[in-house]
């Protein structure tokens, strides 16, 4: 049985809890009430091996001890990090979490982290209020060697379900 962390990070309202809610639960809640429990545990199998996949999502209550990023940076195997397409400041945000994992992980313990950042660009049904270009959010990622997927927690559950699964296998390989 492998133990896989991930960290959902990114600014406040981009949709980290409706897209672990809805990979974990298949539901879109639309007003989701945080509680303090930030840490969501699943069982999953992937190509025939069993994982133990916990999902942190850095609720607005400081969590068994990772209040800071750099805590939860340093406690994930693996890092979804989430911008809302129709919100450029969450982006502005997310290319600054993707900055500092970067930095951290750099000659650091841990190892090279190059499949293991995610950067989606979420609420891809708010398309009409673009303020991120899909191009933009792909050129972070190429920069910073990320995976990159533009999604909608509210309507494309299998793609949520692909993401998340491919994240816990690429975190499972290192
Ligand atoms: P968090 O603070 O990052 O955990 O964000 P939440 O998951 O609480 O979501 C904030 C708001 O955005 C809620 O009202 C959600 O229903 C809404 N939301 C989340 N994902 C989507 C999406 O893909 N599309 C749309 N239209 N709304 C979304």
């Amino acid at each position: 049985m492998n133990d896989i962390k991930v960290a959902v990070l990114g600014s406040e309202g981009v949709g980290k809890s409706a897209l672990i809610v809805r990979f974990l639960t298949r539901r879109f809640i639309g007003e989701y009430a945080s509680s303090s429990e930030c840490i969501y545990r699943k069982r999953m199998s992937i190509d025939g091996r069993q994982h133990n996949l916990e999902l942190y999502d850095p609720c607005s209550q400081p969590c068994e001890g990772k209040s800071t990023l750099n805590e939860q940076i340093h406690w994930a195997d693996g890092f979804v990090v989430v911008y809302n397409i129709s919100d450029r400041s969450s982006f502005l945000t997310a290319k600054a979490i993707v900055h500092l994992i970067r930095e951290l992980h750099l000659g650091g313990s841990k190892r090279d982290t190059d499949s293991v950042i995610f950067l989606v660009g979420n609420k891809q049904d708010l398309c009409h209020m673009r303020e991120v270009d899909r191009e933009e959010g792909q050129k972070l990622a190429s920069e910073r060697r990320c995976q990159f997927y533009e999604l909608s927690a509210a309507e494309h559950y299998q793609e949520v379900v692909l993401m998340f699964s491919k994240i816990v296998r690429n975190a499972s390989l290192g």
